[in-house]
């Protein structure tokens, strides 16, 4: 196993889904979750803090509320799809506007592609993803093999 160059991590049926709108965009994230609530219920949500709030408002599903995104709350997010427990993204950002944690908002979407989760950062794609079949069953998704990228740097340090 640690000689793979990729490891297998399995979404399951019930994917962890993470919710994340910049302002000028949170109606229409908060629209598309209204208008897809019967299949978003089937699945474990969670967001940036005041995106929760909202889609929680507008659809009446439970959503685990991280910080808001301009106090850390997409490195929050980021750090749970490093550990597993977020494997898919819908991250309404917006493509008109600088945000103060621009370097975070990078981090995340840098995060979420080396980690081979589905990501949708418009309505159309969420469409798209949620319309896929795989939204009914499982799905393997290719890691790259963090513990061998480790003993690789390692053996490659000097001995002091
Ligand atoms: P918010 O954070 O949901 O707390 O507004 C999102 C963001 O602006 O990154």
């Amino acid at each position: 196993m640690i000689d793979m160059e990729y490891i297998p991590f399995t979404l399951g049926v019930q994917k962890n889904i993470a919710l994340i709108a910049h302002d000028t965009k949170k109606e229409e994230l908060g629209d598309w979750a209204y208008g897809n609530r019967e299949i978003l219920k089937g699945h474990f949500l969670c967001g940036t803090g005041t995106t929760a709030k909202l889609i929680t408002r507008r659809t009446g599903l439970p959503v685990r509320g991280y910080n808001s995104g301009p106090l850390g709350g997409d490195q929050q997010i980021g750090a749970r799809i490093v550990e597993g427990r977020v494997d898919f993204m819908i991250f309404f950002w917006d493509p008109l506007a600088a945000q103060p944690h621009d370097p975070d908002v990078k981090a995340l979407l840098r995060i979420a592609v080396l980690y081979d989760i589905p990501v949708a950062n418009n309505r159309a794609t969420a469409d798209f993803l949620l319309s896929s079949t795989y939204m009914d069953r499982a799905y393997t998704r290719k890691v790259f093999n963090y513990n061998r990228a480790i003993e690789d740097r390692f053996a490659a340090l000097k001995e002091e």
